[in-house]
């Protein structure tokens, strides 16, 4: 519940009470004594008056009664400038104009004027519109964190790919090394057990060639042998 609204007329005698009614037209709370007493005055008796439920509905709607040049209660409505105006304002701009009438009059079925209708229908519209934006913007958001999981999704991915790709590399490296270690193995094995033990035959013949030579050949043919064998 909003704070409570004061009867202005006991407030004005500085009694505190609680207003039931709002006049719209004095702008104030009233208890249900000044109610009657405002009921029952001549010039206030026709005063539109509305429970304080109903006046907390609209209290928060600021909308000026008087003249903003004059500080007057605007009175009087000019047809011709389509504008609200004091006892003030007519000397000064509306002399000239004919179709000034009173407020009261030019506000009758305000309730069911096209003017109404149509800052409904233009409320409406823009209510509509802004309810689309927010809608967009709630999608779009949900898009980007869409957008975010599905580039992450691309990283990982990508990442996984590429350390395959590096085990697959590593794995082709491995087995061309083994491949590559066994081939020079045993080709020094080749090397180590065909040419190399020939070589070590063919020159352990040869040694012994020569102790036999230097045994049991003349001096000529050792001379000749040694040469040659060399
Ligand atoms: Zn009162
Ligand atoms: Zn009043
Ligand atoms: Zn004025
Ligand atoms: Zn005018």
């Amino acid at each position: 519940m909003s704070h409570l609204i004061l009867c202005g007329p006991c407030g004005y005698a500085e009694n505190k009470k609680n207003a039931e009614k709002w006049c719209t037209i004095c702008e104030e709370g009233l208890c249900t004594d000044c109610e009657q007493v405002h009921k029952s005055i001549k010039t206030t008796r026709n005063h539109r008056l509305i429970s304080t439920e109903d006046f907390r509905q609209i209290q928060n709607i600021s909308i000026s009664l008087n003249c903003k040049d004059h500080n007057k209660r605007l009175e009087l409505y000019c047809k011709t400038h389509d504008v609200a105006v004091c006892l003030g304002c007519v000397p000064s701009h509306h002399r000239a104009c004919s179709d000034v009438i009173s407020l009261d009059k030019a506000a009758e079925n305000a309730k069911h004027s096209t003017a109404l209708a149509d800052l409904q229908d233009t409320l409406t519209i823009a209510l509509q519109n802004l309810q689309q934006i927010i809608n967009d913007r709630s999608a779009a958001l949900e898009n980007l964190d869409g957008q975010k999981q599905t580039i992450k999704n691309t990283i990982n991915d990508t990442r996984a790919r590429i350390m395959k790709k590096l085990d697959d590399l590593e794995q082709k490296i491995f087995l061309e090394l083994d491949t590559q270690h066994g081939k020079c193995k045993s080709e020094v094995n080749k090397l180590l057990t065909d040419r190399l033990k020939n070589s070590e035959r063919d020159l352990n013949c040869l040694k012994e060639q020569t102790s036999q030579l230097k045994l049991f050949a003349s001096d000529v043919q050792l001379f000749l042998g040694t040469r040659q064998i060399n």
